[in-house]
């Protein structure tokens, strides 16, 4: 599958549309997601061209790596959510029914989230 240049996120890093940028370096920009699931609810994306999590992990340099997973890091910390605790979810292909076909990370915090899957 080839990466998809209109994408949402595509756009969002090209400014063709608008976020508001929580986050940015040169590997990574941070925003909220539009449909929050938690009180802290915020998106990390590659500046890169990779659909997703094992894309990145496939092709992606080191130097992207580590750039990407330190912006996560910094942005968890940066929301307030480091002590009181969070989860990262990087939905991967059909089956976890990713719907942006960019790589990205989900910061979710901000209450207690239960358990990991909810039925259904
Ligand atoms: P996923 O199902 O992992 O692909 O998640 C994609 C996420 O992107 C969803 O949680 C959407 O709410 C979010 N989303 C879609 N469009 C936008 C947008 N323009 N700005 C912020 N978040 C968005």
């Amino acid at each position: 599958m080839a990466y998809d240049e209109n994408n949402i996120f595509a756009k969002i890093l090209r400014g063709e549309i608008p976020c508001t940028k929580l986050y940015e370096d040169e590997y990574a920009l941070a925003f909220p997601d539009i449909r929050p699931q938690a009180p802290t609810h915020v998106l990390v994306i590659p500046k890169g061209k990779y659909i997703s999590i094992a894309d990145f992990g496939a092709k992606a340099s080191p130097a992207e790596m580590t750039g990407f997973f330190r912006a996560v890091s910094l942005v968890a910390k940066q929301l307030g959510v480091e002590d009181t605790g969070y989860r990262l979810i990087c939905n991967a292909g059909p089956d976890s029914l990713q719907e942006v076909p960019h790589f990205h990370a989900h910061i979710l915090g901000g209450r207690a989230l239960g358990h990991l899957l909810v039925p259904g």
